[in-house]
């Protein structure tokens, strides 16, 4: 097993990876509310957290990746006034809450599968799992770190704060917030601004609604995050991730509620992912530049130069630090693209390379720095540079001015597919509609048939062409191959 260092926000410093019971491994990251198109915000903690499952598989850990869906709870502020996101878009559509819920959860995954994210091991949704919610609240409230007023749940953060810390995760102190935090209209409930909602009684006509013993209403957005990962991860788990916009208070919260509820914390190692801007200016609707990812794939948006391949997308989100800011232009991501492609190019290089003579390249070298730059926190924009590196020793062995052994060539040729198809999740744009993939089977399978004529092995030779026959396709050979066409 490979020492992976990961930056544990909590502490602040670069950690040692030890997980409670090895080779198993929890994964908590918040995912999507699913109240419109996925953007390219979403793309970012998708794709960092992806790249985790990926790497912790990859050196050998067992690791069951929950990723929610928030469904309820999540109101247009944070103050725990307004109305739910869904429930807004929901009446705007003129549909279902849950019909909201489950055309953009599609979409959603969609987008997932283009840009290569895994399938999470659980996905829960918040609105199944009200009754757990209704339970983790009133632990804390019979712990005493609640109250009730008017039929809402609220969590007391200044008893909270006298016996555990607030604000531990996010630096804040509880004085400060005091100060900054001006009294809203609205929040008479509250016994301070600050406090925040477990459970809120639904005003006539809100549309997501459920009985409880305080109102009928609904979850705090923050409480099924604590609930759904303890739920399925245990009281307590290895890693919770996110975007760094979660942080406070969602994160912050999360920690204070299962401290509050469970009397120690959760998590073990929180993970941040950086945000990203667009044209070195913050992301957001109200801004009118959040730009969806289908229309990154589509190119119809007015800031875009043209389409860009979901795999330009991620290839440019993996060439830099997940800790580090990223800016989107039209110039990035074109030099993206040409990255990607030499990249490739490289690679297709490097299955047409034949060995000879001593090797010029020093594989087993190039392997550690890859595995050492993943293991300093994930760093793929470092691995990424050294794969450019062997690339430019790849081009010199076909060029003949390098030359490589057999056995370092399929070690290299492993690497390759490790790290770039395995741990980056990168496949290759030539083979992206199903009628290139077939193109590219039925050459494979007429090289097998190559292979077994050269090999006088005539039979299976003879069995290919009829069976290609059936499916309509003609076989012509040529001197030094063949062609092929669809009779
Ligand atoms: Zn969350």
């Amino acid at each position: 097993m490979q020492d992976l260092y990961i930056y544990n926000t909590l502490t602040r410093k670069k950690e040692k990876f030890e997980p409670l019971s090895p080779p198993h491994v929890g994964l908590y990251v918040c995912g999507p509310t699913v109240y419109g198109d996925a953007h390219l915000g979403h793309s970012r903690p998708a794709i960092t957290f992806d790249l985790l499952f990926r790497y912790l598989k990859h050196i050998g850990y067992r690791v069951r990746y929950v990723r929610n869906i928030t469904d309820v709870g999540h109101l247009v502020n944070d103050a725990d006034e307004g109305e739910d996101k869904i429930a807004k878009r929901a009446k705007v559509e003129k549909l279902e809450p849950m019909e909201v819920v489950q055309l953009y959860t599609n979409r959603y995954h969609q987008n997932m599968r283009q840009l290569n994210v895994l399938e999470p091991s659980i996905e829960p949704h918040a609105s199944g799992h009200i009754i757990e919610q209704q339970i983790f609240a009133k632990k804390i409230l019979d712990n005493g770190y609640a109250y009730v007023t008017n039929g809402s749940v609220y969590f007391d953060v200044e008893k909270y704060n006298k016996d555990y810390q607030y604000g531990k995760l996010s630096g804040r102190v509880l004085e400060d917030l005091k100060s900054d935090t001006r009294q809203l209209d609205g929040q008479g409930e509250k016994k301070n601004p600050f406090d925040f909602a477990l459970w809120k009684k639904a005003s006539p006509g809100h549309i997501m609604q459920w009985p409880s013993e305080w109102s009928t209403g609904f979850p705090g957005w923050h409480l099924e995050c604590s609930v759904m990962s303890t739920k399925y991860l245990g009281e307590q788990f290895d890693i919770h991730g996110g975007g760094i916009d979660l942080l406070f208070p969602h994160h912050e919260c999360e920690i204070a509620q299962s401290t509050a509820a469970l009397g120690k914390e959760s998590v073990r190692y929180w993970m941040h992912n950086n945000l990203i801007t667009l044209n070195g200016q913050k992301m957001g609707k109200s801004l009118g530049n959040a730009i969806s990812l289908d229309e990154f794939f589509s190119g119809k948006h007015k800031m875009l130069d043209k389409p860009y391949h979901p795999m330009t997308v991620r290839f440019f989100i993996l060439q830099a630090h997940y800790r580090s800011t990223l800016d989107f232009s039209n110039e990035a991501l074109q030099a993206a693209e040409k990255g990607l492609d030499r990249l490739f190019n490289g690679m297709e290089t490097l299955e047409n390379i034949k060995p000879s003579g001593k090797s010029t390249i020093n594989v087993t070298e190039l392997k550690e720095k890859c595995h050492k730059a993943m293991n300093d926190d994930l760093n793929s924009a470092m691995a990424i540079a050294h794969l450019s590196d062997g690339i430019r020793l790849i081009n010199s062995i076909e060029s003949g001015t390098g030359s490589i052994n057999n056995n370092d060539l399929n070690e290299l040729k492993e690497l390759y597919q490790d790290f770039v198809f395995g741990i980056f999740g990168l496949y290759t744009p030539k083979v992206e509609s199903k009628k290139d993939l077939s193109a590219k089977l039925i050459d494979m399978i007429l090289n097998f048939r190559l292979d077994a004529k050269k090999n006088k092995d005539f039979q299976t030779s003879d069995n290919i062409r009829k069976t290609l026959n059936k499916f309509g396709i003609e076989i012509m050979d040529k001197k030094d191959g063949f062609e092929w066409k669809i009779k």
